[in-house]
């Protein structure tokens, strides 16, 4: 099989992802909904971006779109120089496969599979058979080097969410997208799944996106975006959880 050669797209080289009036309407005329009506942004290389907005806001569209798990219906979404509106269904499976990193607020692990072979999953999936040394890096990168054995019934919400954390990163990805991933955890997790977050990205240089609706996460970001009817209505960099929960209000106020 030919693969075609996916488009190059040239400048702005420090973006990881970078979305260029993202339009995306569900649905067709008087229900029609405008989740997305475009978004220009772009997200930098070895940066911690939250996205943050009101429930309904678009920011979960934002990231399927972002993500090659949805198609905007208008602009395009640029990975890494390569512009997604370019790629097949296949293509987009290999890309997502290969260059993207997912962590969800279920965790989503195999529960049949102790925590070593859910990390080593992806590579699997990609036809690698999973090293053992480069699985137990993952996990001890996540502190869970202990824990390799354990089924995720065995494990705790957080150290379920660290072992989804090394799964993500275990193909090496452009680009580690999270939705609410401390959303299912108590506050002493979710500071520990978010220090890794930030750690990653201090020693890794981990491009990471994180949407959350919870200011004391937004602020391990380096730069909060606020979504609002399906556009970005503000963007703050380094702000403390104080500064974006009074953001938050006014935009839900104003909603
Ligand atoms: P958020 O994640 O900020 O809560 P979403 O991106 O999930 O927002 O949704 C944005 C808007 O699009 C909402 O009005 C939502 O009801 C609508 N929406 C999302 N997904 C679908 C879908 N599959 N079909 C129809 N409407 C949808
Ligand atoms: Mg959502």
């Amino acid at each position: 099989m030919v693969l075609m050669t996916p488009v190059m797209i040239m400048g702005d080289e420090s973006a990881a992802l970078r979305l260029d009036d993202v339009h995306r309407t569900y649905g067709t005329g008087p229900e029609a909904v405008r989740a997305l009506r475009g978004v220009d942004v772009a997200f930098a290389r070895g940066g911690f971006t939250a996205v943050m907005g009101p429930s309904g806001s678009g920011k979960s569209t934002l990231l399927q779109c972002a993500a090659g798990l949805d198609r905007p219906d208008r602009g395009r979404v640029v990975l890494d120089g390569t512009d997604l509106s370019g790629l097949g269904e296949n293509q987009l499976t290999v890309l997502r496969r290969e260059k993207l990193g997912f962590v969800f607020q279920a965790f989503n692990l195999v529960g049949s599979l102790t925590a070593e072979q859910n990390v080593g999953l992806p590579l699997r999936l990609a036809g690698r058979r999973p090293d053992r040394a480069e699985i137990h890096q993952a996990l001890a990168a996540v502190g869970l080097a202990e824990r390799a054995r354990h089924l995720p019934s065995q494990l705790s919400g957080g150290q379920q969410q660290r072992v989804a954390v090394a799964r993500a990163l275990i193909t090496r990805p452009k680009m580690l997208f999270a939705d609410e991933p401390t959303g299912a955890l108590d506050s002493t997790s979710s500071r520990d799944v978010l220090t890794l977050l930030r750690d990653l990205v201090d020693r890794d240089g981990q491009s990471t996106v994180m949407v959350t609706h919870d200011p004391v996460a937004a602020s391990y970001a380096d730069r909060v975006l606020f979504l609002a009817d399906g556009t970005v209505v503000g963007d703050l960099e380094r702000p403390s959880a104080q500064q974006i929960a009074e953001r938050m209000t006014a935009l839900e106020t104003a909603a």
